[in-house]
């Protein structure tokens, strides 16, 4: 058993940063790998706001569409709020959200609005990826009602598992790291990624390229969550918050 890893982009936008999308994109069609790319059907979150708004991205989504990357719809505006007392999201990685706490019929109506705007340009989303990680059983509700996704990237597990009628493809690192085994999906944010940071991460895919997979190839391989699975799900979160208090001492 080896570990095998999955590249994932977030935050394409028509404002991305294209120094480093640029760049990023050809070292990944050098080395043969298909990354997942969150797209945000129609960014209003004006910290995205990098590189002047290319007329041309869509076109530049549908290229990636063609060359077989896997596009995820990242949520609809990409507007966060404050998750409210008392909602809960499925996954404790942020405070605020886009989705959390929404009633279902707002939900709907955001997500519905995502996807018909990704449709009329000709691209058909597989996953869905939250901003933030954030979304709660309302979101999953609504999904299922208005699109025809039934892929999520997100979840803390060691293999792609069955949930809630969706197939989640766990993530859990935001770099490359040694793993003795298990599926690893690491996180990228172009958009706040310096040219050294760039550099050092074409470095890292160089020496892990061979243990780099694609969504089509993990959806093949989809199994009911093992005890190390649940294991993993439970020691993960644990391990975050950790980290996160670790990092405020
Ligand atoms: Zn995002």
């Amino acid at each position: 058993m080896t570990a095998r890893f999955l590249v994932r982009l977030d935050d394409a936008c028509a404002t991305m940063r294209a120094p480093i999308w640029q760049p990023l994109e050809q070292a990944l069609d050098e080395m043969g790998i298909r990354p997942i790319v969150g797209v945000i059907p129609d960014n209003r979150d004006p910290t995205l706001a990098c590189s002047p708004p290319d007329p041309d991205f869509w076109n530049r989504v549908r290229s990636w569409q063609a060359k077989g990357w896997s596009v995820a719809m990242h949520g609809h505006h990409h507007l966060y709020h404050p998750i409210p007392a008392g909602a809960r999201a499925l996954l404790d990685m942020s405070d605020k959200s886009e989705f959390v706490g929404r009633s279902l019929e707002k939900q709907r109506e955001s997500l519905r609005e995502a996807y018909k705007t990704m449709l009329a340009q000709g691209v058909t989303p597989g996953l869905f990826m939250a901003p933030s990680h954030t979304f709660d059983a309302g979101t999953l509700q609504a999904l299922r009602d208005v699109t025809g996704i039934r892929v999520v990237t997100d979840g803390h597990a060691l293999r792609v598992f069955e949930k809630d009628g969706f197939t989640w493809i766990p993530q859990q690192l935001w770099r490359f790291a040694r793993m003795p085994f298990g599926l690893w999906c690491v996180c990228l944010h172009p958009n706040t990624m310096t040219e050294a940071a760039l550099r050092a991460f074409v470095d890292d895919l160089k020496r892990f390229a061979h243990r780099v997979t694609d969504v089509p190839t993990v959806l093949r391989d989809v199994g009911p969550r093992s005890a190390l699975d649940l294991a993993f799900s439970l020691a993960y979160p644990m391990a975050l918050q950790l980290k996160r208090r670790l990092r405020r001492v």
